[in-house]
């Protein structure tokens, strides 16, 4: 019997090998954390790798190589996945990251009736066609479904905490307004996942894990994110 590869690090073929190679290196930068430890080679090779030797049927290996980032303890949705349009030239390349910066998304016109993926298009419409950024301002976002959606990239400086502030700041956003509530129980599974990740694939220390409203005058992410951002922090 084949040991079953979780569903969510299997992605839609199409996405797998259309992805550029160059934007699947920069992925790697977060690799093992994220996309990229999901998609370590095309679904074609994937699907060599693990057919037996008499080309039966496709099993996956039963073990992953020592050297191989454990796949990351959630789904993440690609670019292509909530059909993001391309990102534009003005933007400043993202050298390190050293710090991480929680968000919120705040109350978005139609949320309710809307999926994670449409509000993903709607913020990066208004990030980058009405503002005039680059891409949507974020690097991730996480979903109401608990899933993360891949922002605009790793190799790109984000445009979330403001000015100088964006500088080796890897910005996470969550949908919803989270001043008296509190995002589902699947997102902040997510978030509390994701940042673990993060510190650990980075070296980043608590101290340098923020909410929006320590770099400026705003309410974001909001009260009772923020005080489950410092409640975060506070773990051992
Ligand atoms: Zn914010």
């Amino acid at each position: 019997m084949c040991e079953s590869v979780p569903p969510e690090c299997l992605p839609a073929p199409e996405r797998a090998v259309q992805r550029p190679l160059a934007r699947r290196r920069v992925l790697m930068g977060l690799g093992g954390l994220l996309l990229a430890s999901c998609m370590p080679t095309s679904v074609a090779q994937q699907r060599r790798q693990a057919r037996g030797p008499d080309g039966s049927a496709p099993c996956p290996p039963p073990a992953r190589p020592p050297s191989q980032p454990a796949p990351p303890p959630y789904v993440v949705v690609p670019r292509a996945g909530w059909g993001a349009e391309s990102l534009k030239d003005n933007h400043d390349p993202m050298e390190r990251i050293t710090r991480l910066t929680v968000h919120h998304t705040a109350e978005i016109a139609g949320m309710g009736e809307r999926t994670d993926a449409d509000l993903m298009k709607g913020i990066q419409d208004f990030h980058r066609n009405k503002r005039g950024w680059a891409d949507i301002g974020y690097h991730f976002v996480i979903g109401r479904d608990g899933k993360v959606y891949e922002g605009r990239g790793l190799s790109i400086q984000g445009a979330h905490a403001g000015g100088g502030n964006n500088k080796e700041n890897l910005g996470i956003s969550v949908i919803g307004d989270f001043s008296t509530a509190m995002p589902t129980s699947a997102a902040i599974r997510t978030l509390s996942r994701f940042l673990r990740a993060a510190q650990q694939r980075y070296g980043i220390g608590m101290d340098q894990v923020y909410g929006h409203r320590e770099f400026k005058a705003t309410a974001c992410p909001g009260d009772s994110l923020f005080s489950w951002v410092e409640r975060y922090r506070a773990r051992a």
